[in-house]
């Protein structure tokens, strides 16, 4: 069983009744006295601050207490004797746990007066603590089974900093490969996955705060995201697990649409943010992680800026199966796992853009010979041009890059001009595939509103903001517009298709998004 422990952090007593209570209403299971915080520290203190945890709300909360050294991130620098002595007092007045780290419980002291203060508790129990902030531990396995060697009743405890998504898997490993209680999780954004994960993996505890600014680690969640976000309450060892791999990945919606939808048919799978630094050796390193480890059930991904090309190169190298449309667009946006472990590869951004379009334009529109202008020559731009040309439109694209812009013209026969030509435009559909305009640069635009015209139908595929100055000005104009949140929709809901093989609720996925975006 996991607990959801939320470390209370706290200056002096009142501010810590605060927290305590807060804790309680976001959902904390256990509660972690972080008394290093506490300025005057002292045992009275410390006592104090146990009775108000214990006798805040109906429920009484398990609670560990923690008095971190300064080398393992204390808050404040106090000298190792007065941790102990404030240890032993929180034993004393009635705590479950407690922590110590593995280096200052080695000093034969140390250890005598743990080990004593312990035994004349009926129910406490040691957590025995290791933190590395930089990095990977030398060899985390040989340190597991020292710290079970030095006090085989303790909860071994070993928390690293994950500089790159792929250090997770060492984590998951050693949850994997132990039995009885023991905390095993990352730190950093890179790590974030290990704490959600952490339940599904049975790691004695996993920490959230109560609100952004009150989180005592590098990358740790706050317990609203967690629930309601990452559905904590519904994770068991079962469960499938789902992601969109990207770098950057912390902005991405896929994890509230996909989450929401999972929850809304009652399927027993999360989806995470995963977030996958580098190139293809990056990319290809994190597959086969991720193969090479079927129990931790990683059924399918989506995939975005920058690996929907190392997706499909990946998926071709490993002889997995691509469907010919994405082969052909020259993208990978969807990856499913199977149950031979057998990697396939789809893209959905194609039939996302041409549903935005045909259901903006009505069943009956003709999009042989309309003349469109695709502005961009990125992975999005490929599969909107993919699928213009395979109804015979007649394109443009222009991009500020001319080579990359040239290339794409020519692979789909299409016609090219560099963005200095777009004052020049006269075409009937202009798509904006560039990053113009999005958030945080919602005042650009890539088409200035001089050249918009009333029979024009304007399409940007940026979503955020849903409402872009290009879609604003174009309406100013009197022109038709299609938003970026339609195509958004229509790809997610595709994906969702091939994840669960059930229709999403489109409706449901489009209010995720707009909330989403409203609280950012
Ligand atoms: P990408 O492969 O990185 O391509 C980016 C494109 O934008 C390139 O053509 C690039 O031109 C151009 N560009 C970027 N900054 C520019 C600037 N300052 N001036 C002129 N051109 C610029 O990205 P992508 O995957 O195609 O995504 C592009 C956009 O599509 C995203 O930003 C996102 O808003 C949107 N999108 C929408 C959906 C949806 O479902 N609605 C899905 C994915 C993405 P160069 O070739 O010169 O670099």
């Amino acid at each position: 069983m996991t607990h959801l422990s939320v470390p209370i952090a706290a200056k002096n007593l009142d501010q810590a009744a605060r927290q305590i209570k807060a804790a309680r209403a976001a959902g904390a299971e256990m509660l972690e006295l972080r008394t290093d915080y506490l300025e005057n520290l002292s045992t009275d203190l410390v006592k104090s601050l146990v009775a108000a945890a214990k006798s805040t709300g109906r429920k009484q909360l398990p609670i560990i207490a923690t008095c971190r050294d300064i080398r393992q991130g204390a808050a404040i620098d106090y000298p190792l004797r007065l941790r102990l002595d404030v240890l032993t007092a929180a034993l004393r007045a009635g705590v479950e746990f407690i922590d110590v780290e593995y280096e200052n419980f080695l000093l034969t002291d140390s250890r005598e007066r743990i080990a004593r203060a312990i035994s004349e508790s009926t129910k406490a129990r040691l957590i025995i603590s290791a933190h590395n902030f930089e990095a990977k531990f030398d060899n985390i396995g040989k340190l597991y089974r020292r710290i079970q060697a030095a006090y085989p009743a303790a909860i071994p405890k070993l928390i690293y900093s994950a500089n790159h998504i792929n250090d997770c898997f060492e984590a998951f490993d050693l949850l994997r490969g132990t039995g009885g209680d023991r905390i095993v999780f990352c730190m950093g954004e890179a790590g974030l996955i290990s704490r959600i994960i952490a339940k599904k993996l049975n790691s004695f505890v996993t920490f959230a705060s109560i609100d952004e600014n009150a989180a005592t680690a590098p990358g740790q969640l706050t317990c609203r995201l967690l629930k309601e976000l990452y559905r904590y309450d519904s994770i068991g060892p079962e469960t499938e697990l789902y992601g969109v791999i990207g770098s950057p990945i912390a902005h991405s919606l896929s994890p509230a649409i996909h989450n929401a939808c999972f929850d809304d048919i009652g399927v027993d799978k999360l989806y995470l943010p995963l977030l996958v630094e580098g190139g293809q050796h990056e990319f290809d390193r994190f597959m086969k992680n991720v193969l090479t480890r079927p129990r931790l059930n990683f059924k399918g991904f989506s995939v975005t800026i920058p690996h929907k090309r190392n997706a499909l190169g990946y998926t071709i190298a490993g002889r997995g199966a691509v469907e010919p449309l994405a082969e052909r667009i020259g993208a990978v946006n969807t990856l499913l796992i199977g149950q031979d472990g057998k990697l396939s590869a789809y893209n959905t951004d194609y039939a996302g853009a041409m549903e935005a379009i045909t259901s903006a334009l009505g069943p009956k529109a003709k999009l042989k010979d309309l003349p469109v202008a695709v502005i961009g020559a990125g992975g999005v731009a490929r599969a909107i041009v993919a699928a213009l040309r395979d109804a015979d439109a007649q394109i443009r694209i222009y991009n500020r890059t001319i080579e990359r812009g040239r290339k794409l013209a020519a692979e789909f026969n299409c016609d090219f001009s560099p963005l200095d030509d777009l004052p020049d435009i006269d075409a009937k559909l202009i798509i904006n595939c560039t990053s113009i305009g999005m958030h945080p640069y919602a005042s650009a635009t890539p088409l200035p509103k001089k050249y918009i015209r009333k029979d024009m139908v304007v399409f940007d595929t940026v979503y955020n903001p849903p409402q872009t100055l290009l879609l604003k000005q174009a309406k100013q104009k009197k022109a038709k517009t299609i938003d970026g949140l339609s195509m958004f929709v229509n790809q997610a809901a595709a994906q969702f298709k091939l994840f669960t093989q059930k229709q999403p609720n489109t409706k449901l996925m489009r209010k995720t998004v707009c909330n989403s975006l409203s609280r950012r």
